[in-house]
């Protein structure tokens, strides 16, 4: 009878669902946020479940609301499949028998990221029993007007510059984003360290003091290899449109040149090593342009902006360094081969698969260095600095690595795909007709160049897959 009684006032009726559990996540005028989980342990308990778990991140404190003790748990790995673990975040198993209400808290830094006058809220990652239903209100203060949302929102209020957005929780990917526009921007910082200038909200100078330092620490290295010092380096953050963009960084090319650095600011939350590799691997376009590669020799730009910033990174033991090398072996083991067919890619011609491009590039640069070691690059770099002269054209490319190693590297580019053996083109540089197909060639590129002055050189990451939420972002 007891139990009856217990089980009537407990069970969710159609039209008033209970919640097992809420989330409130409260978000200030610079982006921190603290997140406040409420677990209805009694109800829980109603429905014969003695325990609950979720996700929380690792490495935060989590303060539980008791005055005396907490409730026994359970903290352990959180598998996203079988033999693989999050990086950033651990399943708490929670006792639901010894309490009625458990609530427990935790503060998650830079939950939305600001540049300018825009921001994008990015939740931590809340992933529940999926049998169980709740609610998730996002509080977030300093806020004109929301852009847009990953997922429809239950409920909407906004006062003043505050606004009170509710989901259903669970959550389909187990994250939501939001994008907004700022009732008061954020102030910009200006740093320049060893003649490399950053512009940056206050709110990140460390992470972009921490760039310039890194530029400034592996100049004389990439100087001594390159040949050339570029000169007006500046480096911004900039906030994507939505998560989902999944481009980590782009240098723009203008009719005067390359133009300044943008680094994703999502890239502030991944694993350290990625943000650091986004930014050296796009100071290596700007030597590269200055050492006279064509920008839109893409395999080349790409394929060296990523071997010579995974060579010079791997020596600081970076984990998500490592983790970009390892990505792009894979992807290139699967590679069509020989992989030839990077050689047309260009900004007029783009991929539909930049993964596989990237990986492809990339696996030319590393084939060379395994056979034929850094000097060769360094001898390379060198003879374009003394002779002054530009490369357009993969075929220059393979001739003078050729010609510097005595046609040792022949049988490599061979493999690889991109000797042309029967091209009239290949042999002598100093050919009248290879002249003469430059200046076309060139001539065409700058048509190309002005109908595209506005398109963006984009740096994908090779392992940003669109769809899903990457579970390399904290
Ligand atoms: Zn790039």
């Amino acid at each position: 009878m007891v139990f009856t009684l217990l089980l009537v006032s407990n069970i969710p009726s159609l039209t008033q669902p209970v919640d097992a559990l809420s989330y409130v996540i409260t978000v200030d005028e610079d982006g921190d946020a603290e997140v406040r989980v409420t677990i209805n342990a009694k109800f829980l308990r109603a429905m014969g479940i003695g325990e609950t778990w979720l996700a929380v991140p690792r490495g935060e404190r989590i303060v539980w609301s008791f005055t005396d003790g907490r409730p026994s748990y359970i903290v352990s790995p959180l598998y996203i499949a079988p033999g693989e673990t999050n990086i950033f975040y651990n399943n708490i198993t929670i006792s639901t028998l010894e309490y009625d209400t458990i609530s427990l808290r935790y503060s998650f830094k830079m939950a939305s990221l600001i540049v300018d006058d825009r921001a994008l809220f990015l939740s931590p990652l809340i992933m529940i029993d999926d049998k169980l239903s709740g609610k998730l209100a996002i509080r977030i203060k300093n806020v004109a007007e929301v852009n847009e949302y990953s997922v429809q929102p239950q409920q909407f209020s906004k006062a003043k510059d505050n606004i009170n957005v509710i989901f259903t929780l669970p959550l389909p990917s187990g994250r939501v984003w939001i994008s907004y526009n700022l009732e008061r921007p954020l102030s910009f910082d200006e740093i320049v360290i060893d003649g490399f200038r950053g512009v940056v909200p206050e709110k990140y100078s460390a992470y972009m003091r921490h760039i310039l330092m890194l530029y400034s620490d592996l100049s004389p290295n990439m100087t001594e290899l390159f040949k050339v010092r570029p000169e007006n380096i500046t480096v911004r953050f900039f906030l994507p449109r939505t998560f989902y963009e999944g481009v980590d960084g782009y240098v723009p090319i203008l009719p005067s040149g390359l133009g300044d650095i943008n680094i994703n600011i999502f890239t502030i939350r991944m694993l350290p090593g990625i943000m650091e590799h986004v930014a050296v691997h796009e100071l290596i376009h700007h030597y590269l342009w200055s050492a006279g590669i064509d920008e839109d020799l893409l395999w080349f730009h790409e394929g060296a902006a990523n071997f010579f910033s995974i060579y010079l990174l791997n020596n600081i033991g970076l984990r998500g360094v490592k983790a970009v090398e390892d990505s792009l072996l894979a992807v290139s083991q699967n590679v069509p081969y020989p992989a030839g067919f990077i050689v047309g890619w260009s900004r007029s011609s783009p991929t539909h698969n930049p993964t596989l491009y990237y990986a492809s590039s990339y696996l030319v640069f590393h084939t060379l260095y395994k056979k034929h070691g850094l000097n060769l690059f360094e001898d390379f770099f060198a003879y374009l600095n003394k002779n002054n002269v530009s490369i357009r054209e993969t075929q220059d490319v393979v001739s003078i690595f050729s010609m510097l190693s005595d046609g040792a590297t022949d049988n490599t580019f061979r493999r690889l795909g991109l000797f042309a053996d029967d091209s009239t083109l290949a042999g002598d540089l100093r050919d009248s007709q290879f002249l003469l197909f430059l200046v076309f060639s060139l001539a065409v590129l700058l048509i190309i160049s002005v109908s595209a002055l506005t398109r963006l050189r984009r740096s994908g990451e090779p392992y940003v897959e669109s769809g899903d939420f990457p579970s390399y972002v904290g």
